[in-house]
């Protein structure tokens, strides 16, 4: 009886030359079963030019089906490491050859899984196949370090945003695009905020998709931008990157942002618990998490809660939340839009005066400098830790060993740096009352005014309304920054 064959061909580029085309094992495929006589009833062909990425296959899975449904009762491949990627996919086919009677037949050779001389074969052969790939893994893994290290343009993939096709020259529309994502995401605005204002003014990335917290993450995030090369190698080849590598040279290509700056948003973009202000388009409420309720609990003592937005007949309040279970008192509420504007007088007006800039500007931390120059040394110091594994002047274990104590203090300076940052919320807004009071109004979102807000004060306890008074600004003690 004739079988029904299925050919099943695999793109990969894991052998280079040979002519492993697909059109090429097919034919070859094609001819073996007709030196066979068997009849070919389909071809299974996958996409699957990153060998070992462990990215699914379709045609596979369906090969698969085709054989329990007893469509299919031989498989024709080029060769074995065509058919199968790991040991454990090998023994699926031995699984299927014995229970549905599968004859397997490739083009290199003559491979009987129903006899014990075929199998082990056919996984010494699989087992051949999984080691070389494993071994160009590793090769390419050091090929894409040395040439991060030489600050080297990686080839392929997209034009990166904010440069031109040569990934070289710097295209000045994008560049000025990444400069203002940076400042925004800088003062702590969130990225879904940033990209809705891009959606509506048709900012997309360079392959025409708008867009999302996450491209922007990973384009702020990028050393690229710094004008700096980072190597993120994958720990192994199931695993994904991560999204910061560490910076191995200065780059071949001009920086768009400061490195400065680029650390600060590396650090803001990998903090787990980052705060950030979502400006949504609903009205949100300017002041949670600010205002505080001060009415004195039994103890004499202030109640402290933060107050929350809470709605009354639509008219927007901010109010100690009244929760059963809760120890807040409830008992403090204030209208939001009058809060509001009073809050942003009181922050406009001492940003408009020079002592307060004054005292804000000294006490603007002089250790940032320091700070800096310390993170750079540390990650100098890294690099020609790297450097030295590269050339194998020390070992892979005394270079983890030696990694240690600078990532560790990297760490946590990295976390200073970015605590710091909040201050830079006002870089750009600050000027006279009226050119302020003016970006407030027209040119701010509310995450964004949230942001010089939290930049200027710290919290403002909100007392209990005095049943004689109906609006009474002596209610607001504001906690300045400085
Ligand atoms: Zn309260």
């Amino acid at each position: 009886m004739s079988r029904r064959a299925a050919i099943y061909c695999r793109i990969s580029q894991d052998r280079d030359g040979a002519g492993l085309g697909v059109a090429r094992q097919e034919a070859d495929c094609r001819a073996l079963c007709e030196r066979k006589g068997w009849q070919v009833v389909a071809v299974y062909p996958d996409n699957d030019v990153s060998a070992y990425s462990g990215a699914p296959r379709p045609k596979w899975q369906e090969l698969l089906e085709d054989v329990r449904a007893g469509v299919v009762d031989a498989i024709v491949c080029w060769h074995v490491d065509r058919l199968t990627r790991s040991p454990r996919e090998l023994e699926d086919v031995i699984d299927l050859a014995d229970r549905h009677g599968v004859e397997l037949a490739t083009v290199t050779g003559e491979i009987d899984l129903a006899t014990p001389t075929g199998r082990l074969i056919a996984r010494m052969l699989g087992a051949a196949a999984r080691h070389e790939a494993e071994h160009k893994a590793e090769r390419q893994r050091r090929q894409r370090r040395q040439a991060a290290e030489a600050g080297k343009v990686a080839g392929g993939g997209t034009r990166p945003f904010g440069y031109e096709d040569d990934r070289m020259t710097i295209r000045e529309d994008e560049a000025e695009v990444v400069r203002e994502a940076a400042r925004r995401a800088l003062a702590l605005e969130s990225l879904a905020s940033i990209c809705r204002d891009f959606h509506k003014r048709g900012v997309v990335t360079t392959g025409g998709r708008p867009y999302t917290a996450s491209s922007l993450r990973r384009l702020l995030a990028s050393a690229r931008i710094s004008g700096r090369r980072e190597h993120r190698p994958r720990s192994s080849w199931e695993t994904t990157r991560p999204l910061v590598g560490e910076i191995v040279a200065d780059a071949v290509w001009p920086g768009i942002i400061t490195a400065e700056d680029s650390d600060r948003l590396r650090t803001l973009l990998t903090e787990p618990g980052r705060r950030t202000f979502d400006g949504n388009g609903a009205r949100s409420y300017l002041l949670t998490g600010i205002l505080h309720c001060a009415k004195p609990a039994e103890n004499h003592r202030a109640c402290g809660w933060r107050m929350v937005g809470r709605p009354r007949s639509g008219v927007r309040r901010y109010v100690c939340p009244n929760t059963p279970g809760v120890a807040s008192c409830g008992g403090t509420a204030t209208n939001a839009e009058r809060t509001d504007n009073h809050v942003r007088d009181m922050v406009l007006a001492a940003l408009a005066s020079e002592q307060f800039l004054a005292r804000l500007s000294k006490q603007e931390p002089s250790m940032d400098e320091e700070l800096l120059a310390e993170i750079r040394a540390d990650e100098e110091e890294l690099e020609e830790l790297a450097a030295d594994f590269g050339a194998r002047r020390i070992s892979r274990a005394e270079w983890m060993a030696a990694r240690t104590p600078f990532e560790e203090r990297l760490t946590a300076n990295r976390a200073r740096l970015a605590r710091i940052s909040p201050r830079s919320a006002l870089a750009g807004f600050l000027g006279s009352y009226e050119d302020m009071q003016e970006r407030w109004q027209h040119k701010l979102n509310d995450s964004q005014r949230r942001a010089i807000v939290a930049a200027t004060v710290h919290r403002i306890d909100v007392l209990p309304a005095s049943p004689r008074k109906k609006w009474d600004p002596d209610r607001f003690v504001f906690d300045w920054v400085v």
